[in-house]
């Protein structure tokens, strides 16, 4: 099964995606993670990525389209794919259908989070990870059990994201507003769009989620 999380940064994709791979071995293909992985490794990709990011901007299509392409490439044919914030444009999603039938792909499930902005504001400024094992944290909701120490692996190293800050998250939002929430017609119009309340606790979207992907 292929599906693709769609909602504004902040929204909960990321934390979703994470769930079904651990419950349901699927795979997930974040072009965030993959792009800010390009960048730490300061490949051509990651140098020509880096400034956009950072200003809360869209990458070229041409670069995205090509690192789904490459990732999907590396996967068993049968592994299912939750697509993570791509596609967030048109020609994307445009390219995302070619890329699927080419491998023999179909697109089963749109699932968008439905939130509300200004909370995610407060989401997004907040949130911090590990640095060794990458659990997520936040200086509101969720901090470390003991101060200053990962619940997970003990690490006491933990980063936070150069495009969390308050300015290029109200940028960020407005580049979806105006090029990714536009893509939605195209799913809607196949019939494979699910709407999910992306405010409700991380369980119960959760569960939401597991009840549109086994058809409840
Ligand atoms: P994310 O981790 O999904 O919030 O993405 C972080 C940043 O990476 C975005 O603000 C964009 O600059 C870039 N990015 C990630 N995915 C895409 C995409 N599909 N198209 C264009 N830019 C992207």
């Amino acid at each position: 099964m292929n599906i693709i999380l769609l909602g504004p940064p902040g929204a909960g994709k990321g934390t979703q995606a994470t769930l079904l791979v651990d419950s349901r071995g699927m795979v997930q293909l974040s072009t965030g993670d993959m792009l800010r992985a390009a960048v730490k490794a300061g490949s051509p990709t990651g140098v020509k990525a880096k400034a956009v990011m950072d200003a809360g901007q869209l990458v070229s299509d041409e670069i995205v389209s090509g690192i789904i392409g490459e990732a999907l490439d590396g996967l068993a044919p049968e592994t299912g794919v939750i697509f993570d914030g791509y596609p967030r444009t048109a020609a994307q999603a445009e390219s995302l259908d070619e890329i699927l039938s080419t491998r023999g792909r179909t697109l089963h499930h749109v699932i968008e989070l439905e939130v509300d902005e200004d909370a995610l504001v407060e989401r997004i400024t907040g949130r911090f990870t590990c640095a060794n094992c990458g659990e997520g944290y936040h200086d509101t909701f969720k901090q470390p059990k003991a101060e200053g120490v990962c619940d997970k692996c003990g690490s006491t190293d933990f980063k936070r994201r150069p495009d969390d800050n308050e300015e290029t998250v109200r940028t960020r939002m407005t580049e979806y507003r105006a090029k990714t929430a536009p893509i939605l017609p195209i799913y809607e119009a196949r019939g494979i769009v699910s709407r999910v309340d992306g405010m409700a606790d991380m369980a119960d979207v959760s569960t939401a989620i597991a009840a549109v992907l086994d058809g409840k």
